[in-house]
């Protein structure tokens, strides 16, 4: 049995009083959700007073991204996977579409920030996903089989047991246009079958892979159904309280 993950990424949105005025009203929405982990990832400057007020409740902290070196070192303006977990994160996004489009994030850093997010003993997840030409070409397949071979390259069978997989077509995100369920789910399947194939059936069938883009509170259900998707990363929607909620709560609201 794979625990559904719902996660918020939250990204450059959001002061400190306007994260914890979310938590306030977050927090009772939720209390009695315990069907899946919960997860919201705010900016690194808003990370320890969201933490601390999350603190004995069911919602885990993320950071957005950590720096590929352990550290502590010179590189300005960087972030270490050390600080992020003394702040109070325990999860790590990383390989996210918008740093790999926008940062020159590449697989070979995607793989050097997952190892050092696995150190310090945080969950990562990790962002795949094509590009509307590459799904146009019919290169959607291989585009993201490349990034997984190339961020989980080198950890061992136990250490990508530890990983969470974002499939997020690039195309999806926010664009207001979902996948299909289908279409996802076939991405899904496809991505389980690689990380068997790169790490063991076990692996493969306990790993679990995480949708995004574009998902809203009246397609998550649909997405919840298929045999693959075993959780949502949410971008646009986790910003508000109700609406993520709400798509925390997919299952009640059937
Ligand atoms: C994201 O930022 O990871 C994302 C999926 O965004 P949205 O839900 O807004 O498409």
């Amino acid at each position: 049995m794979r625990r559904p993950i719902i996660a918020g990424n939250w990204k450059m949105y959001k002061t400190i009083s306007e994260a914890l005025e979310f938590v306030r009203l977050f927090k009772p929405l939720v209390v009695a959700s315990t069907h899946c982990e919960i997860v919201i990832a705010p900016v690194f400057t808003s990370i320890k007073a969201v933490s601390d007020r999350l603190e004995g409740s069911n919602v885990a902290v993320a950071a957005q991204d950590v720096a590929p070196e352990p550290g502590p070192g010179a590189f300005t303006g960087e972030v270490s996977a050390s600080m992020v977990k003394d702040a109070g994160a325990r999860w790590a996004i990383i390989g996210h579409s918008e740093r790999r489009q926008f940062f020159s994030e590449t697989d070979e850093s995607v793989s050097m920030k997952t190892r050092v997010a696995l150190g310090e003993g945080l969950l990562p997840i990790v962002c795949v996903g094509e590009r509307l030409e590459d799904r146009d070409a019919g290169r959607a397949e291989s585009v993201v089989e490349a990034q997984l071979a190339g961020g989980m390259r080198n950890l061992t069978a136990s250490e990508a047991s530890r990983i969470i997989v974002a499939y997020e077509p690039v195309w999806a995100i926010g664009t207001g246009r979902t996948a299909t369920p289908e279409t996802a789910q076939q991405m899904h399947s496809f991505i389980r079958s690689r990380i068997r194939a790169m790490f063991g059936d076990s692996v493969g069938e306990s790993i679990r892979v995480l949708y995004g883009g574009s998902v809203k509170p009246d397609n998550i259900a649909a997405l919840m159904d298929q045999a693959d998707i075993d959780g949502a990363l949410v971008g646009g929607a986790s910003l508000e309280a109700e609406s993520f909620a709400q798509i925390v709560n997919y299952k009640e609201r059937r």
